[in-house]
């Protein structure tokens, strides 16, 4: 059975006659003994020797190894979003900070990179490689524990899922806590029920299985579950509740067998997981004659939501520690389903780890206990043992261990404090000793509080550090009985505007005058001498600090107090009178979001690594869609429940924290970013969130109604561009986070975790572009209503239209018919509609078409396959001829482009378009009304960019249809979907550019006439990615232009034009052939393509039009089994469907021509980008539908 020990004793190797061998240098991370050679564990002891428990698994230095590489992941990521140094998700938000202050620009980054001393020690600690030779069958292995930073750790105060800060509960007193209580009213009922759930044990007295003769401890050794993380029966009972399943089954099963179930086989890895989950499932069954899902109970017992170690138990480990004596674990555990064990520990925390599942023996077997005490090198009677399972508890003792009973954490700790004699919790959570390179001056500080607080103060001065708060160090300061918070600038040169403690003091005083709950501050001393960098005093709050957005532990009645308490301090902030608080200079007004955008795409770009297509589309996006109103009030900048300081007993806003950020600005993007959480899963790195939590049954309100709950509280109608504001939130942490990125890979951190944070920016953008889409939806059905758009524009159809004959798609949606330019502008979505003029172009162009070309096409197929097809038909230079004549030429260019009508027929795109279906319906058409590819694209750039000799050289002969053209984009070797992938190389020599490269599918290069090329290249490799690109108009008879062959589409060769793979070679050209100036490339190629693509969808429509009509002519008159094929049920449908989708593609395309011709090609992007979906994928469907009813026919 892999990965599974059936007998310890079996596996001994006494019976081979090994020696006992023990590794004499501990693996200096976890303790453990360090991987030998193959072979190496199994040892020759008595049975119930701990060493002769299990063969050792090698391996382990490999998995400290990766252990490590993840904790620095966690670490980048933990320091981004708690703003700890320079590589910080704050720093980013500095920057974007700074650009907001009144008279600052756009910050530059200018930072060191995060901690590389730290991060080479995690570096050098990785073992070398033969130990990884050793490695044993995988189930075997000790495999890395994947260790998280949970959230921000920088709440002033508290930690893990919610903590007591500053006056705790428990210094509170109980007897207090509950005469508060009863003061309360009726709707502190449920406070009381959680706050009691909370305190309850404490009075209960630890039972201890004491052992005679203790003396001094040399080592504490803890129990994992129920001890230092929550025990599985406190998670069954929760898991149990939320299932329905009666009450106590786990439990029940657990405990069943004895050492002999299947729990405790589990445990020393007898089974596997699988064995086990079948067995323990059915006892489940049996005991609560149910079925019960067992499975989701191990995911919740294993997942990080609940594995997280008691903080309490953090501390006093550390205080452990701190006074040299040794800490072990000794846990039950068994094997995840990845081969790993489950030990959710930072295992730097203990000197020894004993688990289970690899030694193959479990408590209450002494043995383990025996194991445990040699590693550590310790006597019983040395050491103190908590568990909080009684049989586990007697064995230790009847060893002569020295035992604590564990019934809730806190408890268990005073013990272990009076055990040992000295403290295992600090005065203040959350606070550490001062950092010796944030150490400040002691006694210059001492002697300026005096100063400032008079006779008062007397006594030591007490000086503790905040873990949090690296970008602006905070400090907690006792002296006599004042507590007080200092917070200061960091040291080192600092970013002007960044760090500036000033405006934190100042928003805070002035937020405190109108109401606001904020610390109170005390005092801002500016003056650099006192401790080396400004700082101010605010006193200490104490509260309770709620981390996680779920709120556990809490009922859905809370979770709701809180969250709408969060939402009315976010409305008082909001509603602050700028000029009563005197902050009407604190920042600058309106236009917020259109700054905070430029500024992010600024970052951003600044810190790109490769490309990311979702950021690419917002990056386009946001700019166009900013909100046109927005109101200018404080905002927070960085607003959410951490940051908050609940009362403990209520759901009252005692302060709001951390104002590093606030400024003047739009008041939503504080609500939106308020509600990233409700976006992000429980287990998100960087911060937990909600969107896999069940939130009706939680009690906390969807962020819509989050949302809701401010606008009516603001009185104001709920913002319609919510969705926007989504996006740009997230898009802002897209980008924060792609800084982050950026600095960890000039930094020393280890590629895992590079490309953990490159993952989150995609993740992160990934959303951000979901909201994006929202908004496009909500924007495109309200148009045009609440669209107003740069010109008037038409959707309504003239009631006469709708009384027409059904059938013959004949209504309108133009003002008026009878101006001669009424369709300008106008969404015209039937040639009825058009102006009269353009109305009339179209029926000459139908009759061309049915007097012409049509009748033309068989002669024209004979040519395209007879040996002469390389060679234009002589039939289409006639036809053309005859086209030019009637006026039927250049119809494309859109009067946007040529608004004179100097070149071409002045239509609009969505005039054209109908005009361009017409034209579909013939694939040798366009070339004969001079409206073909690749030459209307060619024709409309140089008439857009081309200089007047260029036009003069290049233009005229394309638009008289005496030359072709072609356009040199695509190379094989990148994608080319992407334009700034594009290779090729144009070189500048003297008064000329030298272009080399090697491209395909180049349409129109093989035909004779082809006189230019119009080619794309990179210029310059070093510019930013949009401007490496240039257009260059090459002549086709330049030498170094080598054709390679000509390519086939399915088989057809599109003969004369022809689609060519060519090469390049030192082909010089004119430095005046360049189009608009070097770098101009990609904007030249997108402007060129709106238009175009607006020709391909309406000719694949016009195509599916006539697929259409054969397939109803062909289904008429065809007779299949007694019956015309139209009589066919399935027929029919194929019909309808046709028409049904054909008219849902035609009204996208007229639509995205609608929106250039009124908003411009920029604004139709997404249209644009929605019709090169819909029209190929119709008429692909459409044609393959006729073909079916033309099956022998059309396959040949
Ligand atoms: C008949 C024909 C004529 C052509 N004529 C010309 C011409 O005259 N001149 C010229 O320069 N080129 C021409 N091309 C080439 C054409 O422009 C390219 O094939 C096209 O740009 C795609 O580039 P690629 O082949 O390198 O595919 P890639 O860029 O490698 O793309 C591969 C696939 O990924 C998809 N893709 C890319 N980005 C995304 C995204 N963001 N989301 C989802 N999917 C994505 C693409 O749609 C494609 O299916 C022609 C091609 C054909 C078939």
């Amino acid at each position: 059975m892999k990965g599974v020990r059936r007998d310890p004793n079996h596996l001994s190797a006494s019976s081979r006659g090994e020696s006992p061998r023990r590794d004499p240098s501990p693996n200096p991370d976890s303790g453990r003994t360090s991987p030998r050679g193959p072979g190496a564990g199994f040892r020759s002891e008595p049975a119930d020797s701990p060493a002769a428990l299990k063969p050792k698994p090698a391996g382990t230095g490999d998995c400290s190894a990766s252990s490590r590489r993840m904790t620095t992941s966690d670490t980048l990521i933990g320091q981004a979003l708690a703003g700890a140094g320079p590589g910080g998700l704050r720093r980013g938000w500095e920057e974007s900070l700074e650009a907001e202050q009144p008279g600052e620009g756009c910050a530059v980054a200018a930072s060191e990179p995060p901690s590389p001393p730290q991060q080479q020690q995690q570096l050098r600690e990785q073992p070398s490689g033969p130990q990884q030779a050793a490695l044993p069958p995988p189930g075997l292995r000790r495999r890395p524990v994947r260790l998280r930073m949970r959230g921000p750790a920088r709440a002033l105060i508290g930690c893990g899922r919610s903590h007591v800060a500053g006056v705790s509960t428990r210094s509170l007193g109980p007897n207090m806590c509950l005469r508060r209580l009863m003061q309360s009213s009726q709707l502190q009922q449920a406070w009381r029920v959680a706050f009691l759930k909370h305190v309850q044990g404490r009075h209960q007295g630890a039972q201890r299985w004491t052992h005679p003769g203790g003396s001094t401890y040399r080592a504490v050794i803890f129990d994992m579950g129920g001890v230092l993380i929550p025990s599985p029966g406190r998670v069954a009972a929760e898991w149990e509740l939320q299932n329905h399943i009666p009450s106590g089954t786990i439990v029940k099963a657990l405990i069943s067998g004895g050492e002999n179930g299947p729990w405790m086989k589990f445990m020393r890895a007898e089974i596997t997981r699988e064995d086990f989950l079948q067995e323990f499932g059915r006892l489940c069954s049996e005991i609560s004659k149910t079925s019960v899902p067992v499975d989701s109970f191990f995911s919740l017992l294993t997942s990080e939501r609940v594995v997280k170690q008691f903080p309490v138990m953090t501390e006093a480990i550390t205080q452990i520690r701190a006074k040299g004596l040794q800490t072990a674990v000794l846990s039950n555990n068994f094997y995840l389903p990845n081969g790993k064990s489950f030990l959710p520990l930072d295992q730097k925390q203990f000197d020894v780890v004993v688990e289970s599942c690899l030694e193959g023996v479990c408590k209450p077997d002494p043995r383990i206990y025996k194991l445990c005490l040699e590693r550590l090198g310790r006597q019983p009677s040395e050491s103190i043992f908590l568990d909080d399972l009684g049989p586990n508890l007697k064995a230790a003792a009847s060893l002569g261990i020295h035992t604590i009973k564990v019934h809730d954490p806190e408890t268990a700790v005073k013990e272990l404090e009076t055990l040992l004699g000295f403290p295992l919790r600090t005065a203040v959570p959350n606070t550490r000793p001062v950092r010796k390179t944030m150490e400040i001056p002691r006694d210059s500080l001492e002697k300026y509080l005096k100063d400032l607080l008079g006779t008062q103060a007397t006594g030591p001065l007490e000086l503790l550090q905040f873990d949090h708060g690296q970008s602006n160090p905070t400090y907690y300061i006792k002296l006599a009985n004042q507590q007080l918070v200092l917070r200061k600038k960091p040291p080192g040169t600092l970013l002007p505007s960044v760090h500036a403690v000033e405006r934190e003091f100042r928003i805070m005083k002035a937020l405190a005058n109108v109401g606001v709950p904020v610390p109170k501050v005390l005092d801002l001393c500016e003056d650099s001498r006192v401790i080396g960098t400004p700082f101010y005093l605010m006193e200490y709050c104490p509260g309770l600090i709620y981390k996680e957005p779920s709120l556990p532990g809490l009922e859905p009645s809370q979770r709701r107090a809180i969250y709408t308490a969060m939402n009315r301090v976010l409305c008082k902030i909001h509603s602050v009178d700028l000029k009563a608080a005197g902050l009407e200079d604190y920042g600058k007004h309106g236009d917020y979001i259109a700054r905070q955008v430029q500024t992010w795409i600024k970052q951003y770009r600044a810190s790109e690594t490769s490309t990311i297509p979702a950021m690419e589309r917002l990056i386009e996006w946001l700019p166009l869609h900013l909100p046109r109103q927005q109101k200018t009030t404080v905002v927070h900048g960085d607003f959410r429940l951490d940051n908050l300081l609940f009362h403990p007993e209520t759901a009252e806003v005692l302060a709001v924290l951390d104002w590093e950020l606030s400024t003047l600005g739009d008041p939503l993007a504080d609500v939106a970013y308020n509600c990233l959480a409700h976006h992000l899963p429980s287990n998100f790195p960087i911060q937990p969130g909600l969107s896999d939590c069940d939130l009706t049954e939680l009690g906390i309100p969807t962020a819509e109604e989050y949302f809701r709950m401010y606008c009516l509280h603001m009185g104001i109608p709920p913002t319609e561009n919510w969705n926007f504001y989504m996006a740009f939130s997230f898009f802002r942490i897209a980008a924060i986070l792609q800084g982050v990125y950026k600095r960890s890979l000039t930094g020393q951190a280890s590629s895992a975790s590079a490309e953990q944070t490159a993952k989150l920016t995609e993740f992160m953008s990934n959303l951000a572009w979901d909201f994006a889409i929202k908004e496009g939806f909500r924007v495109f059905k309200e148009m045009p209503a609440t669209k107003p758009l740069t010109r008037s524009h038409h959707t309504w159809a003239r009631p006469q239209s709708l009384l027409r004959t059904p059938g013959t798609r004949s209504y309108i949606t133009s003002t008026d018919s009878s101006p001669a330019h009424a369709s300008k502008g106008a969404l015209v979505f039937s040639p009825e509609g058009l102006s009269p003029p353009v109305r009339e172009l179209y029926q000459r162009l139908k009759q061309f078409m049915e007097r012409h070309v049509y009748p033309a096409e068989p002669e024209l197929q004979r040519h395209q396959a007879s040996a002469e097809r390389w060679t234009p038909s002589p039939l289409v230079e006639d036809l053309k001829e005859k086209a030019k004549a009637e006026g039927l030429w250049n119809l494309f260019l859109p009067l946007e482009t040529d608004p004179e009508k100097k070149y071409g027929a002045g239509l609009t795109n969505v005039e054209y378009a109908h005009l361009c279906e017409v034209m579909g319906t013939s694939l040798y058409a366009p070339e004969i009304f001079n409206c073909s590819a690749p030459d209307t694209g060619n024709m409309e750039l140089l008439v857009r960019y081309g200089t007047e000799e260029q036009k003069a050289r290049w233009l005229i002969p394309l638009l008289e249809g005496k030359a072709r053209s072609c356009f040199a984009m695509t190379e094989p070797q990148v994608a080319s979907s992407d334009a700034t992938n594009i290779e090729s190389s144009i070189r500048e020599e003297d008064d000329f550019y030298v272009v080399n490269g090697h491209k395909w599918w180049i349409s129109g290069i093989l035909d004779p006439r082809c006189q230019l090329c119009v080619f794309m290249g990179k210029t310059d490799p070093q510019a930013p990615r949009h401007q490496q690109q240039s257009v260059l108009l090459v002549p086709m008879d330049t030498p170094g232009i080598k054709i390679i062959r000509p390519l086939t589409v399915y088989g057809l060769e599109d003969a004369p034009g022809g689609h060519g793979e060519v090469r390049f070679e030192q082909v010089r050209v004119p430095k005046e052939n360049m189009v608009l100036g070097p770098g101009r490339g990609f904007e030249i190629a997108q402007g060129r393509l709106g238009p175009g693509r607006i020709h391909h969808c309406m000719r694949l429509i016009g195509c599916s039009e006539r697929a259409l009509a054969l397939m109803k002519a062909r289904a008429k008159s065809r007779v299949a089994f007694g019956k015309p094929l139209v009589e066919q049920g399935t027929v029919l449908a194929d019909i309808a469907q046709s028409r049904v989708e054909i008219e849902q593609a035609r009204l996208l395309v007229l639509k995205a021509a609608h929106v250039m011709d009124v908003a411009g090609n920029k604004a139709a992007a997404l249209d644009i980008a929605m019709i090169k979906m819909v029209a190929p994928s119709m008429a692909y469907r459409v044609i393959d539908r006729a073909v079916q009813v033309w099956p022998a026919s059309l396959l040949t």
